[in-house]
């Protein structure tokens, strides 16, 4: 029997009750397929704080070293808000991303059709919409130096520098690459090489790399007009793959254009580990309601399955779940809409694995 051996880090606020809930999903997931998960929990955010001192410890960056795959809910709220930038619990999560050296962040945003009225854009222009962004998570001008505010004849200059090595662009446009080829096989590389060097040095390396994968198709966008495609013509898009700055904002309108928060998925992917989580917060303004949406963490989890341990027909299982559920109507209040049916955090996780039974059964 194939053993994964998964880190569990619930972090705080909703982040314990939705991380629970995708634990039982994937409890679901070893009976129906067979596999064991071996879940090791570990602190981070601010019960690390609160417990050890340290918003990372040692022991939980150990075990996430160790295991196959990381699941992590949210960190951070008001408790731990007055604390020095150094020791808050979100810098946990910057330097866990950091230590196993996740520079590929991929964020899905897929429009649910039952959900289709959450898009602030038109039902007939959204329709369809299914990409995932890709962003270069490591490099850019977050960590590019020089950086810093300096005098210059008595006159203070801001400073931050875009920086790439072209293996830095290679390793993220080739795990863009390898995830289109999965779908629909279309690539949209977005830079600004019309201005910018260093983009240009981003379009040669995917230019080089566009001859290992011939089956994908590749078009390249300036950052600007991609920004306005997204909202036209979404549909168009299949996989995006683009530089840190570029993909913060990106992201964050593929998450708008298709709707709630509460149903976003992410993966962090490096070489080595990888690391799954919502895309929302630790919503301290409902935390231990029970009410909070749990779509978004069993997502993760669901990618967790598909791009760490192979178990694609699984994750198929799980988000096909997810959709008759909504199409049943459940819904949690965040995605509440007149005539669906109101349900809290467990509930919508039993719902929807009642409905990877009868989809199993179905199949068989
Ligand atoms: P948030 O995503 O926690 O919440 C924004 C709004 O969306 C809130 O009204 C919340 O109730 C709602 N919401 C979010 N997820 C939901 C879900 N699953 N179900 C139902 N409603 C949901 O963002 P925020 O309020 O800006 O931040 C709160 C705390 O979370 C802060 O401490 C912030 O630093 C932290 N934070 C952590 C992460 C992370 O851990 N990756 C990301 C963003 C914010």
């Amino acid at each position: 029997m194939r053993v994964f051996r998964v880190a569990v880090l619930k972090g705080d606020g909703i982040g314990p009750e939705t991380v629970s809930e995708a634990l039982r999903v994937l409890k679901k997931v070893e009976e129906i397929f067979g596999v064991t998960f071996h879940f090791e929990e570990g602190l981070i955010g601010g019960e690390a704080i609160d417990k050890k001192g340290d918003p990372l410890p040692d022991e939980t960056l150990d075990l996430c070293k160790r295991s196959d795959a990381v699941l992590l809910g949210a960190v951070g709220g008001p408790k731990w808000d007055d604390l020095p930038t150094e020791k808050r619990p979100e810098k946990g999560l910057l330097r866990i991303r950091k230590e196993l050296d996740l520079y590929a962040n991929l964020r899905p945003a897929k429009v649910w059709e039952p959900l289709i009225d959450a898009s602030p854009l038109k039902p007939e222009v959204v329709k369809g919409t299914d990409m995932v962004v890709v962003r270069e998570l490591t490099g850019d001008l977050y960590y590019g130096e020089p950086r810093g505010v300096f005098e210059e004849k008595g006159v203070r200059v801001g400073i931050n520098t875009m920086r790439y090595t072209e293996e830095e662009i290679r390793r993220v446009v080739r795990k863009a690459f390898e995830v289109a080829r999965r779908r629909r096989r279309k690539l949209t590389s977005v830079d600004k090489s019309n201005v910018l060097e260093v983009s240009r040095l981003w379009r040669e390396v995917v230019e080089e790399e566009r001859k290992n994968f011939p089956e994908v198709e590749v078009e390249h966008l300036y950052v600007d007009n991609c920004a306005m495609q997204m909202v036209r013509r979404p549909t168009d898009f299949d996989v995006i793959v683009t530089s840190n700055m570029f993909g913060d904002i990106l992201s964050d309108e593929a998450g708008v254009v298709v709707g709630s928060l509460g149903m976003l998925p992410s993966a962090s992917l490096g070489d080595k580990h990888a690391l799954y989580e919502p895309v929302h917060g630790s919503a301290p303004d409902i935390a231990g309601k029970g009410i909070a949406n749990p779509i978004a963490t069993i997502l993760s989890a669901s990618m967790m399955l598909r791009f760490s341990f192979g178990l694609s027909e699984a994750s198929d299982l799980v988000e096909k779940a997810v959709e008759r559920t909504l199409e049943e109507g459940w819904r949690t209040p965040d995605i509440y809409s007149e005539g669906c049916k109101k349900v809290g955090t467990k509930e919508m996780t039993d719902r929807i694995i009642e409905n990877m039974e009868r989809l199993r059964d179905e199949v068989a």
